[in-house]
């Protein structure tokens, strides 16, 4: 492939417009990353209130652009802006779709037209190529809300010589959500009535957008090499898991990398004092202020100080947590919470705070300042997650030195190695069973290691040294462009 290779990449999220989570990471960063390599890669995404509200330098583009639907043909407005100066990012703007207090819902549920807001994307983006006259020699799609682009390539565009070079790419971030809509929303897509099929779109006598990605693109991929694996079994794979297995020959894995200009505690402008693999002496300070923000007594300075920042779902292990947290308290260390997510999840760690007023800080909040100066000031990172496409937080922790716990489960297997007391090897602590004792036996290891300071020190240096770069990552998504590019020859 020429590496001035044309790239439309669609997401429904990216930093810094508009985020729900680690997808958004990603497709505000991988992006600049092809574009260093030569790509002209470009970003669509939805025109939201909280874009909007933004109040960027947005350039309307295009004033009307004309999207066929079952009602008629809708009329959209295309408004742009450059991302890092030199990424064109295109905004479908529609109003009636976008312009709410959120990106899928409220806490009330889904927003009840989800189907149409994302059929109407997708058309948007096909139509939004040939009006502006960008001809992709890739698009990458990302997770279901993009899901009947390749679709529609496949079929109402089929015969479009405009799209003839184009190649899809497909990138499950997460399995879980797969934007499955009665039967009824079928006739919404507007796609040939042969598509309800085993073999198409239909799921259970419904339709599976997901499903759509998957079956209708020419290269499909994850986040780890683990939980690509893990998606062809019934425990992990949602359903999807024979799909997967069937198009085993085309689905691969990258990694995410993590954007180390934000997360990296030798410049990180959120902690009260930057370290380094070479002189730690800051992390103290960061622990110090961490227990301070908390309201946390100052003598939990001489003890070990466990620390999560998650989404409070059941994907995160968060029943496991609750269950050790007791039993964690037995060997007096400190512990501290950052999460919003589900009530129940809520009012239990509340509770341990009420109970636990000494030892446990919990804050129930989405705070990113706050995350920063938790990676930094904690000694141990928590990640029991029951599953775990990626993970982002493991990774930024490796680099605070904050050494992560993970039971070894997707991104989280591939990214920590178990350490090895032996040897040395390893780059913090894994287990395997999702079960409370495995969990705990895991905790008492990292806090018998912890006593030995210099063992620590090392094993804090390894995991400082570790380098999950997006540069690594971006090329590899470079060689799926190039495999699916020439699947597209051979059809
Ligand atoms: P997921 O995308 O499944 O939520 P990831 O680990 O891939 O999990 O990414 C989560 C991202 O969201 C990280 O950047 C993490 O720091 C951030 N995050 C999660 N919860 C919070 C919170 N309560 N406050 C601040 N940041 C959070």
């Amino acid at each position: 492939m020429e590496i001035d290779c044309k790239v439309l990449f669609v997401s429904p999220e990216a930093v810094p417009f508009a985020k729900t989570g680690g997808l958004a990471d990603v497709s505000g960063s991988l992006p600049k990353y092809l574009k260093k390599l030569g790509c002209d890669v470009r970003i669509v995404l939805p025109f939201y209130r909280m874009v909007r509200e933004l109040r960027l330098p947005y350039e309307t583009i295009v004033k009307v652009l004309e999207v066929p639907s079952k009602d008629g043909i809708l009329k959209a407005e295309i408004n742009q802006v450059l991302l890092d100066g030199n990424v064109p990012v295109y905004f479908i703007t529609y109003d009636t779709f976008y312009d709410r207090e959120s990106l899928y819902g409220t806490s009330k549920g889904d927003y009840h037209d989800n189907a149409e807001r994302f059929i109407f994307f997708c058309r948007a983006v096909l139509e939004l190529c040939l009006r502006v006259n960008f001809q992709p020699d890739i698009i990458h799609c990302n997770e279901w809300q993009t899901g009947l682009v390749p679709a529609y390539l496949k079929t109402l565009y089929k015969n479009d010589q405009f799209f003839s070079q184009t190649a899809t790419v497909y990138t499950i971030h997460n399995i879980a959500y797969q934007g499955i809509f009665e039967k009824e929303t079928f006739e919404k897509t507007c796609l040939p009535e042969g598509v309800f099929c085993d073999t198409g779109i239909e799921y259970y006598g419904k339709i599976n957008f997901m499903k759509a990605g998957i079956i209708y693109s020419d290269i499909i991929n994850t986040v780890s090499r683990k939980y690509s694996e893990e998606i062809q079994t019934e425990e992990y794979g949602c359903g999807l898991q024979n799909i997967m297995k069937e198009r085993a020959d085309i689905l691969f894995s990258v990694i995410n990398g993590v954007n180390y200009n934000e997360w990296n505690p030798e410049t990180d402008t959120f902690i009260t004092a930057n370290y380094n693999r070479n002189n730690t002496s800051g992390k103290m300070l960061c622990k110090q202020d961490l227990l301070l923000q908390f309201k946390l007594p100052l003598s939990l300075m001489e003890r070990p100080l466990f620390g999560i920042i998650s989404r409070l779902a059941e994907q995160k292990g968060i029943d496991l947590l609750g269950e050790t947290i007791d039993r964690l308290m037995a060997f007096n260390v400190g512990f501290v919470l950052l999460g919003v997510g589900e009530e129940r999840y809520q009012r239990l760690f509340q509770n341990f705070a009420y109970r636990y007023p000494e030892r446990i800080g919990v804050r129930i909040a989405y705070d990113n300042p706050l995350a920063h100066k938790i990676e930094a000031g904690v000694d141990i990172f928590l990640m029991p997650s029951r599953f775990e496409p990626c993970g982002l937080n493991q990774i930024y922790s490796l680099r605070y030195g904050s050494i992560p716990i993970v039971r070894a489960t997707g991104g989280l297997d591939d990214t920590v190695k178990d350490y090895e007391q032996e040897n040395g090897a390893g780059n913090g602590f894994k287990f395997t069973e999702y079960k409370t004792s495995a969990f705990l036996e895991k905790m008492k290891e990292a806090l018998d290691i912890f006593t030995n300071k210099e063992v620590w020190s090392q094993l804090m240096q390894k995991a400082m040294s570790e380098d999950f770069s997006w540069e690594i990552s971006a090329k590899k998504y470079l060689e799926l462009y190039k495999k699916a590019q020439s699947r597209l020859r051979l059809r």
